[in-house]
């Protein structure tokens, strides 16, 4: 069996946004006759410590909803070694770079992301001796400016240059695109379903699955949650996680009646009903799932 997933941040509770994200996944995956699984990507430690509990409230949030998920919830902060085993046999190479050196030296940056401009791929053993005596050094990826392209359900085949990306930082964490994609590969993950805002890192993503050995999964990248602004929407856009709107008196089932509208999707009173509406049809053609959603607060 093989699976879709949905893979939150802990960083603060689930606003309507990843909600509906959430159950886009589960219905994009249970649909297909996709397992599902729940992974908590828990890696920034610092930032967890700083906002306790928050994954179980996530874990929590999801169940009130009526999503389900198979096995355990798996934390990234547990897997650290695999991560490491996984990477040993990559091209890698040592980093010194400040975030803002990089910054001076790339170009415009692509989105919010910055490509590495390869400033540390070329140095001298003389100069990374003595780089290595001042500074702690993260590890790239060598990926020789490697384009790949990936399928998306949506937005079709998209195209992107590799660029030396960050594997583990430099205090040894690891890193994001490197934990997302050993997990994804080693649990089975063959549907990849999220926010729009995570298209672009997908040839870079999909190019680490292969060369790892992993099958590249299906990419699904759905519509970000917007406020009226146009921006990304956020905790400070008023009532937007489940705890904030039971508080006013908005109960889960109309959150849910929310997200399913929201998406153009038909007519159900909890998502095992969305699945049973949705069952053979063309459901995924509604263009509001693509598009971004205006949340006005407070519903
Ligand atoms: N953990 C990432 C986030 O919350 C999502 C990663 C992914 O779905 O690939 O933005």
């Amino acid at each position: 069996m093989t699976f879709g997933r949905f893979a939150p941040s802990p960083t603060s509770d689930l606003h309507l946004g990843n909600l509906r994200t959430a159950l886009l996944s589960w219905l994009f995956a249970r649909d297909a006759g996709l397992g599902y699984l729940l992974r908590i990507e828990d890696l920034d430690q610092q930032r967890v410590a700083s906002a306790p509990h928050v994954a179980e409230h996530q874990v929590r949030d999801l169940a009130a909803l009526g999503l389900d998920w198979d096995g355990e919830v798996v934390r990234q902060s547990d897997r650290f070694d695999l991560y490491r085993d996984a990477s040993a046999g990559l091209e890698t190479y040592e980093c010194y770079c400040t975030r803002r050196e990089i910054a001076e030296a790339s170009r415009a940056p692509h989105g919010s992301y910055r490509p590495y401009p390869g400033t540390c791929a070329r140095l001298t053993i003389a100069e990374r001796a003595e780089r290595r005596r001042t500074r702690p050094a993260a590890i790239r990826v060598r990926a020789r400016d490697a384009v790949m392209s990936v399928a998306d359900l949506h937005a079709g085949q998209v195209s992107g240059r590799v660029d030396d990306f960050v594997l583990f930082r430099a205090d040894g964490t690891p890193a994001y695109n490197l934990a997302v994609v050993v997990d994804d590969g080693l649990q089975g993950v063959s549907q990849v379903c999220r926010g729009a805002d995570l298209l672009d890192s997908s040839p870079r993503q999909a190019w680490l699955a292969s060369r790892l050995g992993f099958q590249v999964p299906q990419y699904i990248h759905v519509g970000l949650a917007v406020n009226q602004s146009g921006d990304r929407l956020a905790k400070r856009d008023g009532a937007v996680t489940l705890g904030e709107l039971s508080s006013r008196g908005v109960g889960v089932g109309e959150v849910f009646q929310t997200l399913r509208g929201s998406a153009g999707l038909p007519a159900a009173g909890s998502p095992t009903g969305l699945l049973r509406a949705v069952a053979g049809t063309d459901w995924w053609q509604t263009p509001a799932i693509w598009q971004p959603w205006v949340v006005v607060p407070e519903l």
